[in-house]
């Protein structure tokens, strides 16, 4: 068995509905669960419906209701699928109503009010699957095993949801039946709709991938995979075609998000190998994130980087041959909420960087009582994933790139996990020390001699 999960924009329209089905018949021998998210930008359409409702009292449902109903004509489908559709759409009416006239909308309510992109989704694609004649059954997640706790909009499922969801999918996969479940939510014990939260149908089917113990997880998006670096600061970056999980992680952190790394838990957890490909280009390879160990002749695997990042140096004399000094200066930050994502230290000082959200006043009047404080904003990191068994080589060429472009680097930080060289540069030069190390590390390929 193998899950095969499509987002949002691979499943826009009537004409993105028949391309996936044609991607999904392919496999069809290897027992497919299909898992979708609501059609193009239908969370959001939701979203703004309610706060409509709440704004102004008004209702409406026009351009959710235009594009299904739209797609169900464009796809040719019966009046069973038009009437699902239609009481779907006649609930989210009543729902609307009520939130505009209570003019509240608790996480509880927002999430069944989500519920609908998807709810309708998953019941036009297998009716599609069924015209063209693959045998097909929409399932609401609940009705495939997917049981979660009562936190709405971030609800993580129950333990029985492991036994529940291979003992509903398996079987309709074993007959030869195309599963097509609803991502992204769940209900509660109590029977409450709830939501893993926004970008959720990914976990949704590594869950299912990871329950199932099923062969692979592919998630279908609209890049080729994950790249070497960011394609809008380098158009020559390419696919990568295989990283493990950790790899996967520290990428997706350091600004190449891809797949969250809390989507691929559940999978990473059970050792199943996911696989990002491209729905606008099913001939790419794609991307496998899997165990590893991975084996690659190149020293470096992606380049990325974050910018908005503020460097904090500490600096004291009383640090010098003391103990508890690092404890001090973290206890500020733990009390003052803010965390912190790299750390240098020397024998009286410390740098430390961190995301540029935090108003640091509070935090450098603690500080300041026990040393001098320097707080640097407009900075970014750079950060190189990469064989650290190599690290002597990344840095010597990586330092090179940055001598001769006249980038100064302000701090280095070769990271524990084993893969992440990171260092700091003013945000400014941040794009074009990317493209240079990128340059460096992915040459073009050598144009061959038309003569040869
Ligand atoms: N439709 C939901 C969202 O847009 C879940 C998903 O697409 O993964 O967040
Ligand atoms: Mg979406």
């Amino acid at each position: 068995m193998i899950v095969m999960k499509f987002g949002g924009s691979s499943v826009a329209n009537g004409d993105r509905i028949r391309h996936v089905v044609e991607i999904v018949k392919a496999e069809l021998p290897r027992k497919p669960v299909l898992v979708l998210s609501a059609m193009g930008d239908t969370t959001d359409r939701l979203l703004e419906a309610a706060a409509g409702a709440l704004e102004t009292g008004g209702v409406s449902v026009g351009q959710i209701a235009g594009l299904h109903i739209k797609t169900i004509q464009e796809l040719a489908l019966g009046p069973a699928v038009r009437n699902e559709a239609e009481a779907l759409l006649e609930e989210l009416r009543n729902l609307l109503l009520g939130i505009s006239m209570i003019k509240e909308l608790t996480p509880r309510t927002r999430d069944y009010l989500v519920s609908f992109g998807e709810r309708l989704s998953v019941r036009i694609a297998a009716a599609y699957c069924k015209s063209i004649g693959v045998p097909s059954c929409a399932l609401d997640a609940w009705d495939a095993g997917f049981i979660s706790d009562s936190h709405f909009s971030s609800a993580e499922l129950l333990k029985e949801s492991w036994d529940l969801i291979p003992k509903t999918l398996i079987p309709l996969a074993d007959q030869g039946i195309l599963p097509v479940v609803t991502g992204f939510i769940a209900k509660n014990e109590a029977g409450r709709i709830t939501t893993l939260g926004r970008g959720g149908s990914d976990r949704s089917a590594t869950i299912i991938a990871a329950a199932c113990k099923a062969e692979e997880a592919q998630v279908w998006k609209d890049v080729d995979g994950i790249l070497s670096a960011d394609p809008r600061l380098v158009p020559s970056a390419r696919p990568v075609e295989a990283v493990t999980y950790e790899e996967a992680s520290e990428l997706a952190y350091f600004g190449a998000q891809v797949l969250h790394p809390w989507a691929m838990r559940p999978c990473m957890k059970s050792g199943t190998p996911v696989l990002v490909k491209n729905s606008y280009n099913p001939k790419a390879p794609g991307t496998r994130i899997h165990s590893g160990p991975e084996r690659r002749s190149d020293p470096v695997l992606a380049i990325t980087s974050r910018k908005n990042i503020t460097l904090v140096d500490i600096l004291s004399t009383r640090m010098l041959g003391q103990y508890g000094f690092l404890k001090e200066v973290f206890s500020d930050f733990a009390r003052h909420g803010i965390s912190v994502d790299m750390v240098a230290t020397s024998e009286v000082s410390i740098s430390v960087s961190l995301d540029s959200v935090y108003d640091l006043e509070g935090l450098k009047a603690d500080l300041t009582r026990i040393a001098s404080v320097d707080i640097k904003r407009g900075r970014a990191i750079v950060t190189i994933i990469g064989d650290v068994n190599r690290s002597s080589e990344i840095l010597h060429r990586a330092f090179s790139v940055c001598a001769r472009g006249g980038i100064p680097v302000q701090m280095v930080s070769v990271g524990a996990s084993k893969v992440n060289i990171s260092f700091i540069v003013q945000d400014d030069q941040a794009a074009r020390a990317v493209q240079d190390l990128h340059e460096e590390f992915f040459p073009p390929p050598p144009k061959r001699d038309s003569t040869a």
